[in-house]
């Protein structure tokens, strides 16, 4: 799987969209978004979301600490700014702490702590970014990395081909227990680059946009290598 970062298609995208008065983080998770969804084999089934951290302001003027998540209704390969709403953080992580929330509640609570009330509905897997403490979080539904997990031994060989490099997440549908259990299995293996979650997609984590995004193509191409040398 190709490596498509291109400085200079980043440092365009950060000039063009900061014309707008668009920051430098939200433009490159923008540009990084768009490389993802731009490739059919990452994105074919059910295609994925993305997220920053970082901080804007509100109406008040006051630096407010948000997630920008990809929200529904954007197609990753041609999403622009709005695409990815901005969500306070601080009142989304504050939910860790409740032993449950139904989906309803959950829903509600993203959009009662969006910037914009009039932004699209942050993405189902919303919690599992923020509960998550890196800055750039890429998630795709992967080709390679479902036919590698959802093999009988599909546990057994994400942890051959991955070692420590990524930690692995049982099957739980998306929502907020989903959201908790990986926070869990992160804190276990504080130093993965990532999270495969068994029959559903793989995580990647990266304190830059470049960062998660070459490690996302990195970790699903390892993925594809296995299974054609499997099927040899
Ligand atoms: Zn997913």
């Amino acid at each position: 799987m190709d490596n498509l970062w291109s400085d200079r298609d980043a440092r365009a995208a950060v000039k063009r969209y900061g014309a707008a008065g668009i920051g430098e983080d939200l433009a490159l998770r923008v540009y990084t978004t768009r490389l993802l969804g731009g490739e059919p084999r990452l994105v074919q089934h059910g295609g994925g979301n993305t997220s920053v951290k970082t901080v804007m302001q509100d109406l008040t003027g006051d630096a407010v600490e948000v997630l920008c998540v990809k929200g529904s209704g954007w197609d990753m390969a041609s999403i622009e700014p709005p695409g990815l709403p901005a969500v306070r953080l601080d009142g989304l992580r504050r939910l860790a702490s409740l032993p449950s929330l139904s989906d309803e509640d959950m829903v509600n609570m993203q959009r009662r702590n969006l910037l914009d009330s009039t932004a699209p509905n942050p993405s189902v897997e919303t919690l599992l970014h923020a509960f998550l403490p890196h800055k750039f979080i890429d998630h795709t539904h992967a080709n390679a990395v479902l036919a590698l997990s959802d093999q009988p031994d599909g546990a057994a060989l994400c942890a051959e081909v991955y070692g420590a490099r990524v930690a692995l997440v049982p099957y739980l549908m998306p929502g907020f227990g989903l959201a908790k259990l990986a926070r869990e299995v992160f804190d276990k293996h504080p130093d993965c680059e990532g999270l495969v979650l068994l029959k559903h997609g793989i995580f990647s984590f990266g304190a830059t946009a470049r960062d998660a995004y070459e490690r996302l193509i990195d970790l699903v191409s390892r993925a594809d290598h296995r299974l054609k040398r499997g099927r040899k």
